[in-house]
């Protein structure tokens, strides 16, 4: 369906598909000649493309929980998007710095949770809400161009904003928690012990399934510190009725509830790749993200019956500065276009060993990029590099 076929004579363009898709991508293409011709006045070259991407997922994420992207900025990173035929946009909902969903009965998410007093010490109240109406927009908008719309909603942790707004859903309330204003991270975790976590995240998933089409719900899992289940009496409790033997498996027992949860409504989970595997579920699919694991990740996460996507940071994280001496906030590694450019997926490996990896996708951590021109400035052209590592 995503192949096509381009000839140019001439007496003009022709252009077959196997499906939509394939119609897009050479559309795309013929727009990136069409936009060459004021260096080649002569007009477009006569020739015949035949093509089709590599990977069925080329992603790209952004990261309106650190800065709130507004959907008219959303708009027009999806027009980019389609251009170097990206297929995937993954919107990271949720963080320490903000929540941007807004969902029915937790009005605090929206008066408390979107809302931080400062950024980095700047003085200066930032915050933001899609509405449900503006997210079906987008969805529509970025699907009439190819691409799907995927929502991640971070668990157990990387949740201080949703501790401000309820506290009552961590192991241990802090009543005076503040939505987080610089970077980093914390150790509070929600504790699935406590019914009301799973009522809310019901009403979460449902809110996705009537705004997205998409069945994927991205579901973080990530930089989870477990010192506080560890100490928390209904976790210990609970590891101790089940016969758990540490905090992991109540991990593995954790997303495997979240799972059941999103089974309800037809969706499937994704998660950052910790490098544990044993704590996912074979079938499912996880993103390579960890500095330099990537290689070992392809290996283990085959064994363990896993899709893989890469994601790996030295390659494919945009915030990152992509020339000596620009800013680097003291720890971020210098990721040139050349270095996006050595990217292969499989790692040199065979397409045995290969098969379960499905993509690469492209990451902009967003606590340093505050608006579209930030984020457009470290995004490109090292997205073109990673686009052309999935196609
Ligand atoms: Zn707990």
């Amino acid at each position: 369906k995503d192949a096509y076929r381009l000839s140019v004579t001439p007496q003009g363009a022709h252009l077959t598909s196997g499906g939509r898709e394939g119609r897009l991508y050479g559309q795309a293409t013929l727009r990136q000649l069409q936009d060459q011709l004021a260096a080649q006045p002569e007009g477009i070259p006569c020739g015949v493309i035949k093509d089709k991407p590599r990977y069925p997922w080329r992603g790209l994420m952004v990261d309106p929980a650190r800065h709130f992207i507004p959907l008219a900025d959303l708009k027009k990173f999806a027009d980019l998007m389609a251009y170097y035929k990206f297929n995937k946009l993954h919107l990271h909902l949720t963080d320490n710095q903000g929540w941007r969903l807004p969902v029915p009965g937790y009005p605090r998410l929206e008066s408390v949770a979107s809302k931080r007093a400062e950024t980095f010490g700047d003085g200066i109240p930032h915050g933001g809400m899609y509405t449900r109406e503006e997210l079906k927009e987008l969805v529509a908008y970025c699907a009439d161009r190819g691409i799907e719309v995927i929502p991640e909603i971070d668990v157990p942790g990387h949740n201080e904003a949703l501790a401000a707004a309820y506290p009552e859903f961590f192991c241990f309330p802090k009543p005076d928690m503040k939505v987080r204003t610089v970077a980093g991270n914390s150790k509070e975790l929600v504790c699935p012990q406590k019914p009301e976590v799973w009522k809310f995240y019901a009403a979460v998933f449902k809110e996705l399934k009537d705004i997205f089409p998409s069945k994927i719900v991205h579901l973080g899992g990530d930089e989870a510190p477990t010192e506080l289940w560890e100490k928390c009496p209904l976790c210990r409790q609970a590891r101790a009725g089940a016969g758990m033997k540490d905090e992991q498996e109540q991990m593995r027992d954790f997303f495997a509830r979240m799972t059941s949860l999103l089974a309800k409504n037809g969706q499937t989970p994704q998660f950052w790749y910790e490098g544990n595997a044993g704590i996912y579920h074979p079938g499912e699919t996880v993103y390579a993200w960890r500095q330099d694991q990537a290689r070992q990740s392809i290996d283990k996460t085959k064994k363990a019956g896993l899709n893989l996507i890469m994601a790996s940071n030295e390659y494919c994280y945009l915030d990152f500065p992509q020339i000596q001496g620009q800013y680097n906030w003291g720890w971020m590694r210098t990721t040139t276009l050349r270095k996006c450019y050595e990217l292969d997926p499989a790692f040199g490996k065979s397409p045995q060993e290969t098969g379960h990896v499905r993509g690469v996708h492209a990451a902009a951590w967003a606590e340093h990029l505050p608006d579209l021109n930030h984020l457009l400035y470290r995004v490109y052209p090292r997205a073109m590099a990673i686009a052309e590592a999935g196609w």
